[in-house]
């Protein structure tokens, strides 16, 4: 049977590693970076252009997708990935980051979460078990257990019970995801089961290929409280794990202070996946720490800004020095973007509010993280990933704010 995770390469100056991540929907390259599809789309682009771009794996959500449009919706579509035509691996987040920084927050209680609708105040009530069943049914490859996401700063008191309960819940998780797909319903693949389902995309996929559960470490940034937590996840037999708690507004310095650390304790030969990071020197520092996936909206939502990620650092293409500026958004890129279009236009197109702006910087943008991701494997398997990381620390100086707020 195909291996769920398969080191290939490792990188002899840091701890980097490149991997094949096998899922029911394809095999993904790691260090891999997920774009964000939190409503079922990744904002202004298309499945096209994604793939364009050597996307291989998107995250969505439950907490969205679960409101709008719903899981009956999504089941008469035939599962997420025919539902937004997308016929590769999708990981679904579950929703506690949301419910604790969306919603309006009624109850939390060892039993799950009450909240009410961003969208229109409607009360819904989320428990483990339900979460990893919705996931299931509209046909995640990568699942993730509900968790409770703490801010920064947290009192240890608080970061304590936020760990017990995410451990509780991940058990139930675990045991509601071996039930769902152990069931003949739940085994049911949903690609065989609509003719008109895009077919599985690469050859390499095997029968035999389940999705996978992640498990959560939390405990924000108490080494030890981390180190807890992942002991106690360990033996629930998750697929993979990931970082939770990073990217929730901690100095940048205190991150990459506990990242070595809490990545290098995580099981060698499974995946991890930190989750919601993703300025580009980020990611490359990240992966230089063990780290295999990533997922951030940094791409999209800065492009919406005007903020373009180059080989020549970041650009704010608002900005009146490139009013009559005919060069490309990025001279050394190959994007359709950056071939057909000048910033001095893109320039135009944003101050005038034009559609058209905020998708030719996305596109750019994802593009970019594209690129950056496939360097960051080959800088692995040639071990060059050092002038990789130097060149990016030259491009992309965390801001001093960052680093030393
Ligand atoms: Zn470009």
């Amino acid at each position: 049977m195909t291996p769920v995770f398969e080191i290939t390469a490792r990188d002899s100056q840091s701890q980097a590693r490149a991997g094949k991540l096998t899922t029911p929907h394809g095999v993904v390259n790691t260090p891999a970076f997920m774009p964000v599809g939190t409503q079922g789309t990744v904002k202004t682009l298309s499945i096209e252009e994604l793939k364009a771009c050597g996307i291989e794996i998107l995250l969505s959500n439950v907490y969205h997708l679960s409101l709008r449009p719903g899981q009956k919706v999504l089941e008469a579509a035939g599962g997420l990935h025919c539902f937004m035509a997308w016929e590769g691996p999708i990981l679904t987040d579950s929703g506690g980051f949301q419910v604790f920084s969306l919603a309006s927050l009624r109850t939390i209680n060892d039993e799950g979460v009450i909240f009410s609708s961003h969208l229109d105040g409607a009360v819904h009530r989320l428990t483990p078990e339900k979460v990893i069943e919705f996931q299931r049914a509209i046909g995640s490859d990568i699942l993730m257990p509900l968790d409770e996401c703490v801010r920064y700063p947290c009192e240890r008191p608080e970061a304590e019970r936020a760990v017990a309960r995410t451990t509780g819940w991940a058990k139930r998780s675990r045991e509601s995801f071996m039930k769902v797909i152990s069931s003949p319903e739940g085994a049911r693949d949903p690609l065989r089961d609509f003719s008109a389902a895009p077919r599985p995309r690469n050859d390499e996929m095997k029968d035999g290929v389940r999705p996978l559960l992640f498990g959560i470490v939390q405990g924000a940034t108490y080494p030890d409280l981390r180190q807890e937590a992942l002991e106690r996840l360990l033996p629930m037999g998750f697929d993979g794990f990931a970082l939770g708690g990073f990217s929730v507004g901690e100095p940048r310095g205190l991150l990459f202070e506990l990242l070595p650390e809490t990545a290098s304790r995580l099981p060698a030969e499974k995946p991890r996946y930190l989750m919601g990071m993703g300025e580009p020197l980020d990611l490359v520092e990240a992966a230089a720490c063990g780290v295999d996936l990533f997922d951030c909206v940094i791409p999209t939502r800065h492009g919406r800004n005007g903020l373009a990620y180059t080989w020549e650092g970041r650009l704010n293409l608002r900005h009146a020095a490139f009013e009559t500026d005919p060069k490309p958004v990025d001279p050394a890129c190959e994007c359709w973007a950056c071939r057909t279009y000048s910033r001095m236009y893109i320039r135009h197109l944003l101050k005038s509010d034009e559609m058209l702006g905020l998708r030719l910087l996305s596109f750019h943008n994802v593009w970019f993280y594209g690129r950056l991701m496939a360097m960051i494997r080959l800088g692995v398997t040639r071990n060059q990933l050092t002038g990789l990381r130097e060149r990016l620390a030259n491009l992309y100086q965390p801001r001093l704010e960052e680093a030393f707020p």
